[in-house]
């Protein structure tokens, strides 16, 4: 749990579905029984703030680990700057196969910030090796129609979103922010 380095824990157990009733709660609460995993099926939470995203993501990866699978949770932008810095300093193989590695992969918060052409090669060959093996579990904030603009080249995002989607569960999450939960008008 302590490797899987979540930003904070969370849990099924803590998660309100009333307040985010166009997800299928039964359906959620499969996933924690990981037969996406068994399928290295990949899932993505797409949504914008507050929904609820990385707090599903994280609560999947403690199940996971809980289930003794080797996960990393990681930041989008956090992992394209090791694997930049992985490639200038020639070592990018032996981080690719490390991240590949890893029998859960959890990407955070894929928009937030703009993807430079060489970064998106890179997340592809990440995506490419983990491809049809190992589930990865991402979060974003833009639309899939979106990547191709994200990613600053249509060709690459189409190829990245070929290897994610083929076998994925995609959730979006259209409810209000939680972090204005208080506020009704928000
Ligand atoms: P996102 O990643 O979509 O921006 P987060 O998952 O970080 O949003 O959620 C923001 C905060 O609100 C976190 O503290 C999270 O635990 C909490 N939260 C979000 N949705 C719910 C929910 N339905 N029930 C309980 N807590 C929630
Ligand atoms: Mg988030």
């Amino acid at each position: 749990m302590h490797r899987a380095r979540f930003p904070k824990l969370k849990t099924f157990e803590a998660f309100d579905f009333d307040f985010q009733p166009g997800l299928n709660r039964m359906e959620i609460l499969d996933l924690k029984h990981l037969g996406f995993m068994t399928q290295s099926e990949n899932i993505v939470f797409i949504g914008s703030p507050g929904v609820g995203k990385t707090h599903l993501a994280t609560a999947l990866g403690v199940a996971a680990c809980r289930q003794g699978k080797r996960t990393l949770f990681i930041n989008c932008h956090e992992l394209l700057l090791r694997l930049r810095t992985a490639y200038d300093k020639g070592t990018l193989e032996r981080v690719l196969r490390r991240y590949a590695r890893y029998e859960l992969l959890i990407i955070d918060e894929i928009g937030y910030l703009p993807i430079e052409r060489q970064e998106a090669d890179l997340i592809f060959q990440l995506l490419n090796m983990r491809y049809e093996k190992r589930s990865t579990i991402f979060t974003t904030n833009i639309a899939l129609s979106g990547w191709g603009e994200l990613f600053k080249s249509p060709e690459t995002a189409a190829a990245i979103l070929d290897r994610i989607v083929h076998h994925a569960k995609i959730y979006k999450i259209t409810g209000r922010s939680y972090r204005l939960k208080r506020d009704p008008s928000a």
